[in-house]
């Protein structure tokens, strides 16, 4: 991709090419990371998050910005996102302190979500982050001495995304039904765990 960005750079005129440095250091200087959800917008929160006719009960994670503005294009999800800056690597080296993995479990616990969607990308590093990432939330709901500490739906979207294929470059047909057909990774503990009188 860089490469293509640059060889479109050393085809522009000079006049061009300070025009598009130009916009490119606006950009840089304006966009940043949303402090809720990690989407680079010129506002924090994001107009996403700052967007109150969004149902911000449920989650979409998402590996990157690019992969958020994918899945905006599913008209009928009104929810709300979380950008984790990447998946799990080994041997890339990115471990779980790399993303934004902890701030994620900082929203749930703050209370009000009910559903999070996991939609990474369908290829190895998206399927190990995902498994992760429904783990730790189903322990940190669990509470520490086995009290429910708050209820949540885990789902991931369903099969059908070509397998290592990169969730950016998929139609909104096929993210529709991806999202329709999304299903509960885990199921947590029911909320009463006291007998029902
Ligand atoms: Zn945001």
């Amino acid at each position: 991709m860089s490469e293509r960005i640059a060889f479109h750079i050393l085809r522009m005129q000079e006049n061009d090419i300070q025009n598009f440095v130009g916009t490119v250091q606006d950009a840089w200087d304006k966009v940043k990371p949303c402090e809720t959800c990690g989407y680079w917008d010129d506002v924090s929160p994001c107009r996403i998050c700052g967007d109150s006719a969004r149902d911000h009960a449920v989650v979409c994670v998402v590996e990157t910005s690019q992969d958020l503005v994918a899945v905006s294009r599913v008209r009928n999800f009104n929810g709300v996102y979380h950008v984790l800056g990447g998946a799990l690597s080994p041997l890339d080296g990115v471990g779980p302190q790399d993303l934004k993995i902890n701030s994620l479990l900082q929203r749930i616990s703050e209370g009000g979500i009910r559903e999070i969607i996991l939609a990474l990308n369908p290829d190895m590093e998206g399927e190990s982050t995902s498994d992760y990432i429904s783990k730790k939330i189903r322990s940190w709901a669990a509470g520490q001495n086995g009290a429910q500490m708050f209820e949540i739906k885990v789902t991931r979207l369903a099969q059908g995304l070509p397998a290592g294929s990169e969730l950016e470059y998929a139609d909104e047909m096929t993210l529709l039904r991806a999202f329709e057909g999304r299903r509960e990774m885990s199921s947590m503990p029911p909320a009463e765990t006291k007998p029902q009188e």
